[in-house]
């Protein structure tokens, strides 16, 4: 009997538009090179590069699905939904975005201002330095600040020590709501996914609380194979999305070269019995 290879699909990664420090089309080249076929650009919060990320994917034969990856509040964790193959023009999913990333700016001169009280100065103009803008300055570019400053000595050490609930240099913060991201997501026609389930701070409980209520809402996917997890936790979320009838995402969330464990297209296929969440695209 003849097989025919599964697509190498990559749906989840960041440009410099959010915090990936590579352009649009330098992931779609490094996308391309190698090897995936299927490809979004995920920012957080973001729609800014879409249109520079389809060209490029166009450009290089590859089929590309407009993404993004949308902040939310969940029991008092942050939470994120992925959406896919979007209408990036749609009006009240840019509105909302747009209201998500209005308390970055406040939010990241809350965190400076803890940091300098453990002796970390000019936090904010250094973070915003890498970000480029307040209104997408994320943890991330705070992380980068830290290093280049030598006060920790890679990404992992600054949340370990400093971004993190308890730590100086947290600060909670209230994003949007499951219920807006999904019907964001939903009326702008995509896919909505739970990204990278394996992550969050919730107990078994809260976790079934929040696939119940996302497939109520009309959620989908959820990531199986992602950077984010192990080869134990692509198993966990295969059975997740079994029990669920969820479809199943793979996505490497790569940021950067020296900073990602996984680079773009290079991961593990998905497990075969489970519908790839491409597939409603084609
Ligand atoms: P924010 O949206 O500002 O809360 O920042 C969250 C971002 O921080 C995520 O999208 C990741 O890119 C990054 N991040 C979170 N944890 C880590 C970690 N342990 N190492 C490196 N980056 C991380
Ligand atoms: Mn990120
Ligand atoms: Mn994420
Ligand atoms: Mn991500």
């Amino acid at each position: 009997m003849s097989q025919t290879a599964p697509l190498n699909a990559d749906l989840h990664c960041h440009s410099i538009i959010s915090d990936g420090t590579l352009s649009p089309e330098e992931l779609a080249l490094r996308a391309h090179q190698n090897g995936v076929q299927v490809w979004s650009l995920t920012d957080h919060d973001v729609l800014g590069g879409q249109e520079r990320a389809r060209l490029a994917a166009e450009n290089l034969g590859m089929t590309y699905l407009a993404g993004v990856e949308i902040s939310i509040s969940w029991m008092n964790q942050t939470v994120h939904i992925v959406g896919l193959g979007l209408d990036h023009g749609n009006a009240v999913l840019e509105e909302g975005l747009r209201a998500t990333r209005d308390g970055r700016g406040l939010r990241a001169r809350q965190m400076a201002a803890q940091l300098e009280q453990v002796g970390i100065q000019n936090s904010y103009e250094g973070a915003l330095h890498f970000a480029g803008n307040p209104e997408l300055i994320a943890r991330t570019h705070f992380a980068r600040f830290l290093v280049e400053q030598k006060i920790c000595s890679n990404m992992d050490e600054v949340f370990r020590k400093y971004l993190i609930a308890g730590k100086p240099g947290y600060v909670s913060h209230r994003w949007a709501s499951l219920d807006e991201a999904v019907s964001w997501i939903r009326g702008a026609g995509g896919e909505a996914v739970i990204a990278h389930p394996g992550r969050y701070k919730l107990n078994t409980m809260q976790m079934d609380e929040l696939y119940a209520r996302f497939k109520d809402l009309g959620g989908s996917g959820i990531e199986v194979v992602t950077g984010s997890h192990s080869p134990d936790q692509y198993k966990t979320y295969a059975k997740i999305a079994e029990r669920y009838g969820f479809m199943a995402s793979r996505g490497s969330d790569f940021h950067d070269p020296h900073e990602s464990n996984i680079d773009l297209g290079l991961l593990p296929h998905l497990p075969e019995h489970l519908k790839p969440i491409w597939s409603v695209f084609h």
